[in-house]
């Protein structure tokens, strides 16, 4: 067996690939969750499931959250604290940038260390090479443990000793990942009202989503040079074009939650008199609340 031993408390489906990953590459693994059934796999080949909190956190130095949210963590080691004491938590929970920060207080008042991590795959990427992980805190608790960190994905990516910076890159992916996917289903809906089915609009929805990465290359350089001219697309354009999604959708009988929001983004640009400018000038509107 490998020398180093973990702790892994959390066997959701994350968890659980997590630690299957460590039994693959011959380390011994503890195991803790709420509900125990959930470890018998993992204790058949080979891992331990430790008999409280407490003594899985005892068992080792290097101990992997991967619970549903923050709540969930504080829930289960705010009881067995003083077992927290000289402990490294990688924290593998999605939450939010203020919360990771939180956390990192809590654990250093407890005498351990806080490594906020983000994971941008699912549990089929867990233990593949090419998937990677956002990773914040203590750049030596993440140098002294990366042959570990490499066990969940083989790329880890250390963004800085803010305990928020992993949980915001987590965060920026899923603004984009939410909001994207609930686009296709809208394209969906939209096609199904029309009598065309997913499989049907899968090579046109792959290839708009393709030319999207084109987009953003071209408008990052002029968002951070705050360079908005409508020389290739005005606002006023786009909002008559988002204007069109919406009416055929809702011609269609289609729920409109979400066109609705685009065109009123829209409209409040040209409300602020950016009808000749790039529609990238809705990022300066975004950026302060209404
Ligand atoms: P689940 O929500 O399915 O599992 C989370 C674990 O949290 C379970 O072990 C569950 O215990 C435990 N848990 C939740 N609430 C409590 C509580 N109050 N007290 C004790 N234990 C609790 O999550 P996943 O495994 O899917 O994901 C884990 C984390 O990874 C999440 O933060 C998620 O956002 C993130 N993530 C998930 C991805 C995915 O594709 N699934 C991709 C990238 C990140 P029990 O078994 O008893 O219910």
């Amino acid at each position: 067996t490998n020398s180093q031993s973990v702790t892994v408390i959390g066997l959701g489906p994350m968890g659980q690939a997590m630690a299957a990953a460590f039994l693959d590459r011959g380390h011994a693994v503890t195991l803790w969750n709420r509900t125990p059934s959930r470890a018998d796999d993992l204790v058949a080949r080979g891992a331990v499931l430790a008999p409280s909190v407490d003594a899985a956190l005892s068992a080792n130095e290097v101990v992997f959250l991967s619970l549903t949210d923050y709540t969930a963590m504080y829930a289960l080691l705010e009881p067995a604290a003083d077992a927290l004491r000289g402990r490294v938590l990688v924290n593998l929970s999605s939450d939010t940038p203020e919360r990771a920060r939180a956390a990192a207080g809590w654990a250093a008042d407890h005498g351990a260390v806080h490594l906020t991590g983000g994971i941008t795959v699912p549990p089929s990427g867990i233990g593949k090479p090419e998937s990677s992980t956002f990773y914040s805190g203590p750049r030596a608790a993440f140098d002294a443990h990366r042959p570990l960190l490499e066990v969940v994905t083989g790329r880890v990516d250390h963004r800085g000793e803010d305990p928020g910076l992993a949980a915001l890159f987590y965060q920026l992916g899923m603004v984009m990942f939410w909001t994207s996917m609930l686009s296709y289903w809208q394209a969906i809906a939209l096609a199904q009202a029309n009598g065309l089915t997913a499989a049907d609009i899968l090579p046109h929805a792959t290839e708009t989503a393709n030319s999207l990465p084109g987009f953003f290359a071209f408008y990052a350089d002029r968002i951070d040079a705050g360079h908005h001219v409508g020389d290739v697309d005005r606002l006023a354009m786009g909002a008559a074009s988002v204007d069109h999604v919406l009416h055929t959708i809702a011609d269609a009988g289609v729920d409109t939650t979400l066109p609705a929001a685009v065109t009123a983004l829209f409209q409040r640009g040209m409300d602020a008199g950016r009808d000749g400018d790039s529609f990238s000038s809705l990022v300066e509107l975004m950026r302060k609340s209404s």
